[in-house]
């Protein structure tokens, strides 16, 4: 089951307090979205799982978190400045823009008038200045992409932590992208968040580790609860791959609005470590001859038995923090009938992304003794570390649990006048919605378990 269609998708982050547009209160920035406090738990919660499967289960990848601000030089030595372009046309009638690869039938898609001036390339980087002079001279880009830091610090990581390949680097953070059309809720936005490993290996070994990341990626989205049904793979052709590519396999998704990509993972060769290496040797070559050195700034490793300087190929899982959000919320939500008659709907998400893992709910708003017990019970359980406890003091058992099934709580504890006599609550679950009765001493080794064993696949 999935949401049937986007506004569906788009109601419930809004009235739940997952996303909001961006400067709603001025009309909203277009191709912006804000995490609420539910959605920050989510996204938070995605990315701990990427960083968790991709940096602390393996001993071969080394994080980082590098600068948004980019020097320029950066961005035109990696080709960006040159050929990071979406080919953009100019409708005559309605002014509007529009990417020329989404034209269908040589029709503009706001006013359908065939008045189209020809395809042009539009650079999609965001320059900002530098310092309090405002003349533009001095101007850093905005990534578009985590890479390039990754690749102008690979000197430094090799250094620092001694490698030998092969090895990644693995960063999340924020990239910015001036789409022309932004579009699909949060599925193509101009500032979002990238998941990113750059992985170093031998040249000659690229394909096979291409293949191996493609099918671990496939994996770690299925283990997010993603439906191997809504996934599929794209060989990209090589008039659509990006300018560093050897092969790029592109992870799609079914989205409530079509299938398009989640995560890219590219043969990225030496194209950037080697473009990189060629410039700091023009840039020093004054500098060697000066100092008579030849110690230009390799951007490589030396092999120790053979003592060889080898400039990696570098395999790349890029995927899209909101696409990725928007896909496990699109899995997880179910309109479900009840033997009633009744429906409810409900976030089938797993638990370790769930925004909220627990909630506690006195059975009476306000009614002290149970107030306090429900209060102790929370502070134990968030004492756990195992994400955020919630105390729902809205007074009404059937409201509360609608609420909590439709924002994906695992569990609803209850404490109710029992409690204060025999200090046993009640745990309702989620998905089969069956209550059990437990002493609140088990609590915290029975909520660790199954948060546990419902987390894996
Ligand atoms: P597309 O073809 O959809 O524009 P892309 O091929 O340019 O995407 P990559 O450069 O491969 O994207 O970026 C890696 C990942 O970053 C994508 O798979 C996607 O998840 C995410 N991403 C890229 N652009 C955007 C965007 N404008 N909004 C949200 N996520 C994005």
């Amino acid at each position: 089951m999935t949401a049937q269609n986007m506004d569906e998708l788009v109601a419930l982050c809004k009235r739940r307090g997952f996303l909001y547009q961006s400067s709603e209160l001025y009309g909203g920035l277009q191709g912006a979205y804000d995490f609420g406090p539910l959605g920050v738990e989510l996204k938070n919660n995605l990315k701990a799982a990427w960083w968790s499967a991709m940096v602390h289960e393996r001993d071969d990848i080394e994080g980082l978190d590098a600068s948004i601000l980019t020097h320029p030089a950066v961005l035109r030595y990696s080709g960006h400045e040159a050929t990071f372009t979406d080919p953009l046309v100019d409708c005559r009638d309605c002014k509007k823009r529009s990417r020329a690869d989404h034209i269908v039938d040589g029709k503009c898609p706001f006013c359908g008038s065939t008045s189209l001036t020809e395809p042009r390339p539009f650079n999609l980087m965001f320059k900002t200045t530098i310092g309090p002079v405002e003349d533009g001279a001095e101007f850093a880009y905005l990534r578009p992409e985590t890479a390039q830091a990754i690749f102008t610090n690979f000197k430094n990581v090799v250094d620092s932590t001694s490698r030998q390949l092969p090895f990644g680097i693995a960063q999340v953070g924020k990239a910015f992208r001036n789409e022309i059309t932004p579009r699909s809720f949060i599925f193509r936005v101009r500032e979002f968040e990238q998941m990113e490993l750059e992985f170093f290996v031998e040249p000659g070994r690229d394909e096979q580790w291409h293949h191996e990341w493609v099918q671990r990626r496939l994996d770690w989205w299925r283990e997010q609860g993603v439906s191997s049904n809504h996934l599929s793979r794209y060989d990209v052709p090589e008039d659509e791959r990006a300018h560093y590519s050897k092969a790029t396999v592109d992870i799609m998704y079914q989205f409530p609005h079509g299938v398009e990509e989640l995560e890219g993972v590219a043969n990225r060769t030496d194209f950037d470590l080697g473009s990189h290496t060629k410039q700091q040797a023009e840039l020093n070559i004054q500098a060697q001859v000066e100092a008579n050195t030849d110690s230009t700034a390799k951007l490589a490793v030396q092999d120790r038995t053979t003592n060889q300087w080898i400039v990696p190929f570098v395999i790349e899982p890029s995927a899209g923090v909101e696409r990725g959000v928007l896909a496990v919320l699109n899995d997880a939500y179910t309109n479900e009938v009840l033997e009633d008659g009744k429906s409810r709907i409900v976030l089938r998400l797993k638990p370790h992304l769930a925004p909220i893992k627990a909630a506690v709910i006195p059975l009476k708003r306000n009614h002290e003794g149970l107030v306090e017990k429900a209060q102790s019970v929370r502070i134990k359980l968030q004492r756990l570390g195992i994400g955020r406890i919630f105390f729902e003091n809205s007074g009404n058992i059937g409201k509360s649990y609608r609420k909590h099934d439709e924002v994906g709580t695992p569990f609803c504890i209850t404490v109710d006048f029992d409690t204060l006599d025999s200090d046993t609550v009640t745990i309702r679950d989620r998905d089969s919605m069956s209550q059990i009765r437990l002493a609140c001493d088990e609590l915290p080794a029975y909520l660790i378990d199954e948060l546990q064993s419902k987390s894996s696949i």
